[in-house]
């Protein structure tokens, strides 16, 4: 087994994502098992398949938005795993990590439930968090086109359990070419799900203690590994089905496969 830290950074729970199964405490047995340091709890936020009640108050919201990761949490303490808080949030079928902000800073800014993609990024930096994309290159029939955002992101997602190798195989050779840092998560919904080979992280030779120590692992480039099935990125690699877009100071369609994976 390799050494270092084991996180997985991509982790639902039903209390708060509508599409999740199994509550927080229920996957931590597993983990623990698998030798992980720890999870972060990234429930779908506003813009996606988020459980809670999108008519309450925002303060209220916030509360109940937290109550998966704090269960998750409370558990985590009583068998020595680190979990640190999270969420995702979607675009246009783009999907976005946030890590490292808390309730105090939603409570405060209301206004993240309309954020742009450039100002999720430049208002979690300036709250200390970060932004990582998540799956960028996954096809499914939900997702009507591909965007992509290299500029406004700290991060991206290369390898995701519930996405096809060829996905992911994309999205590393599209990581590789824009110089980007490269994150793993299993993105997992109930607790039985994937084989235990299949659950993904990434690892670090230090051990991170709380959620700032992992989002300063992301925004410094951390030294850091990948756990994913062997051969995970070496899928033939094809040009996406559907339309890519590419966001930063402008937004534009990219239609030239070099210009995304660069030449073999
Ligand atoms: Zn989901
Ligand atoms: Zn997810």
């Amino acid at each position: 087994m390799p050494t270092g830290y084991l996180y997985e950074t991509h982790f639902h729970t039903a209390w708060s994502s509508a599409c999740a199964r199994s509550r927080g405490p229920e996957y931590l047995e597993r983990y623990k098992r698998m030798g992980y340091s720890g999870i972060v709890v990234t429930d779908h936020f506003w813009r996606g398949n988020c459980a809670v009640d999108r008519h309450m108050s925002w303060p209220n919201f916030v509360e109940a938005f937290f109550r998966g990761y704090e269960e998750t949490r409370a558990a985590g303490e009583q068998m020595g795993l680190s979990v640190f808080f999270g969420w995702e949030e979607t675009f246009d079928g783009d999907d976005y990590l946030v890590y490292g902000l808390d309730k105090q800073w939603l409570l405060r800014h209301p206004e993240v439930r309309g954020f742009s993609r450039r100002e999720q990024w430049e208002q979690t930096r300036l709250g200390g968090g970060c932004v990582v994309q998540a799956h960028p290159f996954r096809d499914r029939d939900y997702i009507s086109a591909i965007h992509l955002n290299p500029i406004y992101t700290d991060g991206i997602e290369v390898a995701n359990a519930g996405n096809t190798s060829e996905n992911d195989t994309q999205a590393m050779r599209w990581a590789k070419k824009n110089g980007l840092y490269t994150t793993a998560g299993s993105d997992i919904h109930s607790a039985a799900q994937y084989e235990d080979a299949e659950l993904m992280g990434i690892r670090f030779p230090q051990k991170l203690h709380t959620v700032q120590d992992f989002v300063e692992a992301i925004r410094s480039r951390s030294e850091h590994s990948l756990q994913v099935l062997e051969g995970r990125f070496d899928a033939p690699l094809t040009k996406p089905r559907k339309a890519v877009w590419e966001h930063g100071k402008t937004t534009r369609r990219v239609r030239d496969t070099s210009e995304l994976f660069g030449s073999a």
